[in-house]
C-alpha cells in the first residue's frame, strides 16, 4: 500500500511509526511531515489545509490511502477532496468534522442523540454570558465555539477571567463543570461499524498537580488501571453508536477517528468533547500498544469494510509519553532554540525543524515527547522520563507527574 500522511506534529510522527511498522505499507509519504517523520517517510512540502493541493499530491504519488492527522485539514474539506479523486481517505468529511469544528454543533448532535454530557448554553452577548455563568456557578467552563487547537477552553473560579475569555471569543459555549477523572477514548469507524482503541488519559494543564493554564496536552498514558470495568462498552452503547446514528440520519455519516473526551463523574461517564481526529499526545501511547497493523485498520475504516476487520490485538503492559514544551508555552512559546538528544528511539517530534547544517531546532510550543512502553506503568514512566532527561533544549519545561498517581494506584473511581 502507498500511504500519504497529512500533518506534521507529534500525533503524525506516532502515526508514521505505526504505518511503517505495517508490512502492507510499501511507501509512506508525509505532507508536510517534520524532522522525526523524515526519518521514516518521504516528506513533501504541501500545505496540509489546502484540499486541492493535498488531493493533487495524493494523485501524483498514487496513494492507496490518505491518512489525515490534524483537525484543520478535515474541517477545510481535505478528506472530501481526496475522496473526490477516487482515493480512500481516513478522516471525516468537512460536514461531519463539525463535530469538532463547532462546539454548538456537537452539543446539538449530542442532545438529539441523547448522549450524556454537560448542560450548556451558547452565548454571544455579555448579558447571555452573565446569565449562563450565574446558572452554573463556579468553577466556570467557557469554550470558544470554533476550532482553537485544543486551547480555547477556560476552566476557572475567577468570574472576571471567565467573562474576559467570553468577550475575546465572541461566540462561546458555557457549560456546567464536570467533576471526575478524564478519559480519552479513540474510536475507529467507517460511519456504521465502530472499533474502540484502548482508553488513555492525558494531562491538559501546564503544571504538576493540574495547575497552570490549559494546553494542547502535556503527557499521556494507557491503559487506565483504574477505569471502571465495562466503561468502554457503556460508552460505545450510550455515546458512540447513538452519535454515529444521528450523523447518518442527518445525511453526514462520520467515518474516521471519533475521539470521545469523557469525565468519569459520580453519576457515570459524561462527554466533555468530541474531536474528529486522533488526540495528541494520547496517540503516542495508544499506538505504542497496538499490535494490529495500523494501515490495514485505517484502510478498512476508509473503505467501509470495518465490520469484516479482525478484532484488535494489544501488547501487554503500559505506555507513557511526556511532552517537552518550549520556554513560554502555552502563552508565548519561544522557537528557534537548538535541541540535542532527540534522535533516539521513543523520542517523538512534535514541533521541530532541521537547519541545512543538520541542527535540530524548536519550531512549536510542544517540541518533543519522550514515549516508552514497559511491563507496567511505573516502568514505562521511568523509561519515558529517562528519554526526557536526555533532551537538551534551553528553557524547556515538562510535567514531572505524568501517570504518577495511576502508577501508584491513587486514582479511585466507583465501579
Ligand atoms: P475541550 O477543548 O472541550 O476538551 O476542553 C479542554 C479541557 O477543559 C478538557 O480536557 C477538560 O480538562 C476541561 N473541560 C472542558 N469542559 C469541561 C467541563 N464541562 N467540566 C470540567 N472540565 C472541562
Amino acid at each position: 500500500m502507498r500511504v500519504l500522511l497529512v500533518g506534521g506534529g507529534g500525533r503524525e510522527h506516532a502515526l508514521a511509526l505505526g504505518l511503517v511498522a505495517d508490512a502492507s505499507v510499501e511507501t509512506l509519504i508525509a505532507a508536510p511531515g517534520n524532522p522525526g517523520i523524515a526519518g521514516v517517510a518521504e516528506v513533501r512540502d504541501v500545505r496540509p489545509n489546502d484540499p486541492a493541493a493535498v488531493a493533487a499530491l495524493a494523485v501524483e504519488v498514487a496513494a492507496d490511502l490518505v491518512v489525515i492527522g490534524p483537525e484543520a485539514p478535515l474541517v477545510a474539506g481535505v478528506a472530501d477532496a481526496v475522496r473526490a479523486k477516487g482515493i480512500a481517505a481516513f478522516g471525516p468529511s468537512a460536514e461531519a468534522a463539525r463535530l469538532e469544528g463547532s462546539k454548538t454543533f456537537a452539543k446539538d448532535v449530542m442532545t438529539a442523540a441523547g448522549v450524556p454530557t454537560a448542560r450548556a448554553f451558547t452565548c454571544t452577548e455579555p448579558a447571555g454570558v452573565g446569565k449562563a455563568l450565574d446558572e452554573f456557578g463556579a468553577p466556570y467552563v467557557v469554550k470558544n465555539d470554533g476550532l482553537a487547537a485544543g486551547k480555547g477552553v477556560v476552566v476557572t473560579d475567577d468570574r472576571g477571567v471567565a467573562e474576559r475569555h467570553a468577550a475575546e471569543c465572541g461566540r462561546v459555549v458555557i457549560e456546567e463543570y464536570l467533576a471526575g477523572p478524564e478519559v480519552s477514548l479513540f474510536v475507529v469507524t467507517d460511519g456504521e461499524a465502530a472499533v474502540p482503541l484502548l482508553p488513555a488519559q492525558d494531562f491538559k494543564r501546564a503544571g504538576d498537580g493540574d495547575t497552570g493554564p490549559n494546553t494542547g496536552g502535556m503527557g499521556a498514558y494507557a491503559p487506565l488501571p483504574w477505569a471502571p470495568s465495562g466503561l468502554v462498552d457503556e460508552v460505545m452503547r450510550d455515546v458512540v453508536h447513538p452519535t454515529l446514528a444521528e450523523l447518518r440520519r442527518r445525511g453526514t455519516p462520520f467515518a474516521g477517528l471519533l475521539y470521545v473526551g469523557l469525565a468519569i463523574t459520580p453519576a457515570g461517564p459524561r462527554v466533555i468533547e468530541f474531536n474528529a481526529r486522533f488526540g495528541d499526545p494520547e496517540t503516542q501511547v495508544v499506538l505504542a500498544l497496538l499490535e494490529t497493523p495500523l494501515a490495514g485498520l485505517l484502510h478498512a475504516a476508509a473503505t467501509g469494510t470495518l465490520a469484516e476487520h479482525p478484532p484488535l490485538r494489544w501488547r501487554a503492559g503500559a505506555a507513557v509519553t511526556v511532552v517537552v514544551a518550549a520556554a513560554g508555552y502555552p502563552a508565548a512559546p519561544r522557537t528557534g532554540d537548538p535541541i540535542t538528544g532527540a534522535d533516539r528511539p521513543g523520542v517523538i517530534h512534535a514541533g521541530t525543524r532541521r537547519d541545512v547544517d543538520g541542527t535540530l531546532r524548536s519550531a512549536g510550543g510542544r517540541v518533543l515527547c519522550g514515549t516508552a512502553t514497559g511491563p507496567d506503568l511505573a516502568v514505562a514512566r521511568d523509561a519515558a522520563y529517562d528519554l526526557v532527561r536526555g533532551i537538551e533544549l534551553a528553557g524547556s519545561h515538562h510535567r514531572t507527574d505524568i501517570a504518577a498517581a495511576a502508577a501508584q494506584g491513587l486514582i479511585v473511581v466507583p465501579d
